[in-house]
């Protein structure tokens, strides 16, 4: 078994304002150590770890991000080192001391399990994880930089714009078609078979820091300054074999949209998978705590976090589904679909962010009073300023804070870039909610 790195082998993390497991960044309610999750998985023990991690050095609360990883928040000073360490020693941290920053790989977090999926995703992910961390030259990847693996699940994000994607080919499910600083849903730019699919990432990655420089850290930057085509041509001449087109007009078949929310059904006969979503996508320490010894209780004490800021419980027995999903309820995760919490996302907003406009949390639960009251159930994201951190894509409807009371009304439209099309200049939050009202027929997202 491999040796983990402890505090002491550890060098300085580099500066960036991505808070990682290593580099704690302040914010107004303290510290936060954001914990990347392996295809965001977590065992039982590593959730216990972390809850008890954030109830000793932290203020208890956590974060479930959009990239299914989990972030400590409030973390005290002083504390800062016993937390690294806690979650060094349970197994957290990176295998190569200088490649936290970079394990960003995000995949559906019923990878393996969906009964819908074309490729078991697991095996190539766990390599290209290994790639990234054991290859020094790609430490100097930028924290943001992101790989998309998708395996044709159902359950999963297609929306969040990555640097690299690859996903699984119908028909020839060995091919993976890949493009890049997009998502699944847009035309690829090749095809690879899946057993050169690591060599291809690997390649690309080097090609891209050698041409991206110091000035371009994200690869829609380096497509400003480069066709696709030349960069493929490029990567070409790197790669022993070579690089297919992909099928004409293959399209990415949808995904769902919503929170996973409920009981879905896994390829393994008898099991099946149990989902519900953390309120505005957090919980605390005592609810992390209760997750994992449901996950031991009814599954096999594994959790998986979405990247729709929820938690999914895999291998649970068919007939234990609806006990637990109670459970989930009763432990305060969302359950119902119908509940308009569900379909709602705010950022941190002001009373953490100093670049927060507005509260857009309590605003959030403001909101969800009304929708409660009129029967509208929009998808809203709250933003308290344009950087859009709880959201990396573009929800149906965008509230982006314009001050501390008013807020912009948004409707995301194919045509336009951003946020979509502007439809009010300055809401309060009961201005919004009449609006929603008014406009949104009940269980329609999209007006
Ligand atoms: S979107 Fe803006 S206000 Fe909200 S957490 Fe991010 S930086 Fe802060």
């Amino acid at each position: 078994m491999r040796d983990r790195p402890t505090l002491a082998d550890l060098p300085v993390p580099r500066p960036s304002a991505c808070p990682g497991l290593l580099r704690i960044v302040q914010a107004l309610d303290g510290g936060i150590c954001r914990v990347k999750l392996a295809g965001g998985g977590l065992s039982s023990a590593q959730a216990r770890a972390i809850a008890e991690a954030a109830e000793h050095c932290a203020s208890g609360v956590l974060e479930l991000t959009n990239r299914s990883n989990l972030q400590i928040r409030g973390v005290l000073a002083g504390q800062h080192a016993e937390l690294i360490e806690r979650l060094l020693a349970a197994g957290l941290g990176p295998s190569n001391p200088t490649a936290d920053d970079v394990r960003n790989l995000l995949l559906s977090p019923a990878a393996g399990l969906d009964p819908h999926a074309l490729l078991d995703t697991r095996p190539l992910a766990a390599a290209l994880l290994d790639l990234l961390q054991a290859t020094p030259a790609l430490h100097g990847l930028s924290a943001k930089f992101a790989i998309q693996l998708d395996g044709g699940e159902a359950l999963a994000m297609l929306q969040h714009p990555h640097d690299i994607w690859l996903s699984a080919l119908p028909g020839t499910p060995s091919r993976l078609a890949f493009g890049l600083a997009g998502c699944p849903s847009d035309t690829p730019l090749g095809s690879v078979d899946a057993e050169h699919a690591a060599l291809l990432i690997e390649q690309l990655l080097l090609l891209f820091l050698d041409l991206a420089g110091s000035e371009h850290s994200r690869m829609r930057q380096l497509l400003s300054v480069i066709t696709p085509s030349q960069l493929l041509q490029q990567l070409q001449a790197r790669l022993p074999f070579a690089i297919q087109s992909a099928p004409i007009n293959w399209q990415r078949a949808t995904a769902r949209q919503h929170a996973a929310i409920g009981t879905y059904p896994q390829q393994q006969a008898g099991l099946c998978m149990v989902a519900a979503s953390a309120r505005l996508g957090r919980i605390d320490a005592a609810q992390l705590r209760a997750l994992a010894d449901l996950a031991a209780q009814y599954g096999d004490a594994s959790l998986r976090l979405t990247p729709l800021q929820g938690v999914l419980l895999p291998n649970i027995q068919e007939p234990s589904a609806d006990t637990l999903l109670h459970a989930l309820h009763e432990l305060g995760l969302l359950t119902d679909r119908q509940e308009p919490l569900s379909q709602l996302i705010a950022c941190t907003g002001s009373t953490a962010c100093s670049k927060g406009l507005s509260d857009s949390k309590a605003d959030a639960l403001h909101l969800a009073d009304r929708l409660r009251a009129s029967g509208a159930r929009p998808q809203v994201h709250l933003s308290a300023c344009p950087r859009s951190c709880a959201a990396a894509h573009t929800a149906p409807f965008t509230l982006l804070a314009s001050s501390a009371s008013h807020y912009q009304l948004y409707q995301r439209t194919p045509e336009l870039p951003g946020f979509g099309q502007l439809l009010a200049s300055a809401m309060t939050i009961d201005e919004a909610g009449d609006w929603f009202a008014a406009h949104c027929a009940t269980g329609n997202n999209d007006a």
